[in-house]
């Protein structure tokens, strides 16, 4: 598969580990409030992303943190006078609901940020022992930006924009997990503790505070996946100051290279303009199934755009959306027979080639769909014979399953074919007349066609599998 790589800019061919995982780094949401869809549109690319790799057999091994300790969370937890696991593990629970509704998969490990303040501290006194980073006298720890010389490879930063600014004794310089470009300096890997972080705090070597956001990515990566791992995604919003630390701490922690590739998804936009609470242009998945729209229309709508361009999103989207998931559904009925078909062992495409190879080519989502729907458009499935509409069937199947469009196979009110029916009642006279070889023989042809049959002490039922 081809991606292409923020940190070479080119578009690279994936290296395969042999025999191994490929070993991704997905930075996960901050559970202080609903995700929203623009959050979303990252995570399910990312999901796309995974599933591509899955079929193509790279043996995906993804990571995705949850960040439940950092300044909003600690700020909205104590405005809402609970403990600060209580308050991060119901926001934690709502974005497992909101994912599972929209058919994005759990990553391998899910590690939480206040659970690994060790392997931090760890981490962050390896720095201090390199020289790459110094205690202030309030017992916060930062990192030295001037002794990494690479610092800004991944977002362009110019060096001479640098204002590699060390922070004076009083620690207040640059405490704030997020800041922009303009006020670049040393920042935080420890956090004195402040009155307004109230309980929420852990001892450390520079006194009792708590981790800086970016430390966590870092610490974690290692822990899971080892120094270097394969590739790394996030947001682009997250390229600059977050990504840029991390490949910091980590590159002058462990002494090798931090990520191999770079992925960003690129920003959704509501009706044109960037999505902010005082737009009111800030949707939730509630928010679209309330207006009657399907978990599968917004991912269906999140994902039909380029990942690495912004997407325009608004109503029509959602519109388009159904009416695209639809016809995908008509034709999955159209060539389903009820067998159950195995996907990934598509060694040669007939049929959906183009579609598939528009997902390998950085992942070309548009381009797959277009393919998809031209085929669905031209194709006399009546003229196929049984082979070819098997391999249809599983092609397509393939494909759903790499966008995560899971398509309704189970019908029901299902009518039970004519040659299913005469299958079972004939099984149904061979175990009568104790002829057992016969009945296990039909009984495995049966489910070959995707039914089952159970028996009970006078008769029988069918169902699908
Ligand atoms: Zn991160």
């Amino acid at each position: 598969m081809k991606l292409f790589n923020t940190l070479s800019e080119k578009k690279e061919e994936l290296q395969r580990n042999s025999g191994g995982r490929f070993t991704m780094y997905f930075c996960g949401p901050t559970v202080y409030n609903y995700a929203h869809i623009g959050n979303f549109r990252t995570y399910l690319l990312q999901d796309v992303l995974t599933r591509i790799l899955e079929v193509d057999g790279y043996n995906p091994c993804v990571v995705r943190n949850i960040t439940d300790v950092d300044d909003k969370t600690i700020r909205d937890s104590m405005k809402n006078n609970v403990s600060l696991k209580t308050f991060t593990e119901k926001w934690a629970t709502i974005f497992h609901e909101d994912c599972s509704a929209l058919n994005v998969k759990l990553p391998t490990f899910e590690p939480k940020a206040a659970e690994h303040v060790d392997e931090q501290i760890a981490m962050i006194e390896v720095l201090v022992d390199g020289g790459f980073a110094y205690a202030t006298a309030d017992g916060s720890v930062y990192f030295k930006i001037s002794a990494f010389p690479a610092y800004g490879a991944l977002s362009n930063l110019a060096h001479r924009e640098l204002q590699t600014q060390e922070v004076d004794s009083s620690g207040k310089k640059n405490l704030a997990d997020e800041y922009d470009r303009e006020s670049v300096s040393d920042f935080a890997l420890w956090k004195a503790t402040k009155p307004e972080d109230g309980e929420n705090f852990w001892p450390s070597p520079w006194g009792n505070g708590r981790p800086g956001w970016h430390i966590e990515c870092s610490a974690m990566a290692k822990k899971y996946l080892g120094d270097t791992i394969d590739l790394h995604s996030g947001g682009v919003d997250l390229k600059f100051p977050h990504h840029e630390n991390e490949i910091a701490q980590s590159e002058c922690a462990n002494g090798k290279k931090f990520s191999k590739y770079w992925v960003h998804m690129n920003h959704l936009l509501v009706d044109g303009a960037k999505m902010s609470k005082s737009l009111g242009n800030l949707y939730t998945l509630a928010d679209i199934t309330a207006m009657g729209y399907s978990p599968q229309c917004l991912r269906y709508a999140l994902i039909a755009g380029r990942y690495n361009q912004q997407l325009n999103f608004t109503i029509n989207n959602l519109v388009a959306a159904k009416n695209a998931v639809e016809k995908l559904q008509n034709f999955f009925e159209k060539i389903s027979d009820g067998s159950g078909v195995q996907k990934f062992e598509i060694s040669d495409w007939k049929f959906f080639g183009e579609a598939f190879e528009a997902l390998i080519d950085d992942m070309n989502t548009p381009a797959c769909l277009g393919g998809i729907f031209r085929l669905i458009n031209d194709i006399p499935i009546e003229e196929l014979n049984g082979q070819q509409r098997l391999e249809l069937h599983r092609e397509f199947s393939t494909l759903m399953y790499c966008l995560g469009l899971p398509l309704n196979d189970k019908n029901e009110n299902v009518e039970i074919p004519e040659n299913i029916k005469r299958l079972a009642a004939e099984r149904w006279v061979a175990k009568q007349s104790k002829n057992f070889a016969e009945a296990d023989r039909i009984r495995l042809e049966l489910l070959d066609h995707g039914w089952n049959v159970n028996d009970s002490k006078d008769t029988y039922t069918v169902e699908r599998v």
